[in-house]
């Protein structure tokens, strides 16, 4: 009796700790996500179905801070914390399409951030590896990934110039922060045949989206679109 009343005064107290406006949340949560791919993935182009569907099945509520989960399925890119954002929605689709991924690949992605992009991922491919420079973000991001059950996303702390040699060579590898050229350690690490992509270019300028393929141990890149990433950093002083 006395377990009963302390729960009804906790959920009186806390509303949200209350299972049924949990559902509520989950519900309208799963509504926004399915707006959001109507709107603003599918509305621009995106066909690929395996890929609506893993957008369609990632919760990125539970990827931005708790004062953000609001915004999270807007049409725009929101903060992370460390000066560093979560990249908005369609990018993280059109980025995820342009790869052409099977089941079976093993995908490298340089600046895991809050995890998001590495769980897309992860709904797609056999391995995801990924690497964060920001020690503080990357051990949240693998918690968070744990969380959530990915036990093919693979975290690492360290520097994405160097790319994750023990683990090469990738069938795909995408780059989410900006470096002004593509690093020729990536493209070492990549499979004959494999596409990266990559934003390319100064940080605080516009930057190209470049979908580079590699044919006969060479790169042969066409520009996509224009964007706008966070800078690739060299290192942390
Ligand atoms: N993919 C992320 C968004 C990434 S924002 C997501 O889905 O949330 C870009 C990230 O790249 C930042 O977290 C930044 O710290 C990281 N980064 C910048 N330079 C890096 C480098 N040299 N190696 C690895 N990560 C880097």
């Amino acid at each position: 009796m006395r377990l009963c009343l302390s729960i009804v005064f906790l959920v009186i107290l806390f509303p949200q700790c209350s299972p049924r406006i949990w559902a509520e949340q989950k519900d309208s949560f799963a509504r926004l996500r399915e707006r959001m791919v109507q709107e603003q993935i599918v509305g621009r182009g995106v066909k690929d179905g395996d890929v609506l569907r893993a957008m369609r099945k990632v919760p990125r509520h539970l990827f931005v801070p708790q004062k953000q989960r609001a915004f999270a399925y807007g049409d725009y890119p929101l903060s992370i914390g460390e000066g560093q954002t979560i990249s908005q929605p369609f990018i993280v689709a059109f980025m995820t399409e342009a790869m052409s991924l099977s089941p079976n690949d093993k995908v490298l992605e340089i600046g895991t951030g809050s995890g998001y992009q590495a769980a897309v991922l992860g709904e797609l491919v056999k391995e995801v590896y990924t690497i964060e420079i920001i020690e503080k973000l990357g051990l949240e991001a693998r918690e968070r990934l744990e969380k959530l059950g990915y036990t093919n996303i693979h975290c690492k702390i360290g520097d994405g110039f160097q790319g994750w040699s023990e683990k090469a060579p990738f069938d795909a590898i995408i780059v989410t922060c900006a470096p002004e050229t593509i690093p020729k350690a990536l493209v070492g690490q990549l499979k004959q045949g494999g596409h990266m992509i990559i934003p390319v270019g100064r940080a605080g300028a516009v930057q190209k989206l470049v979908k580079a393929t590699k044919k006969d141990g060479a790169i042969v890149s066409k520009e996509v679109m224009r964007v706008r990433f966070v800078p690739m950093v060299k290192d942390l002083d």
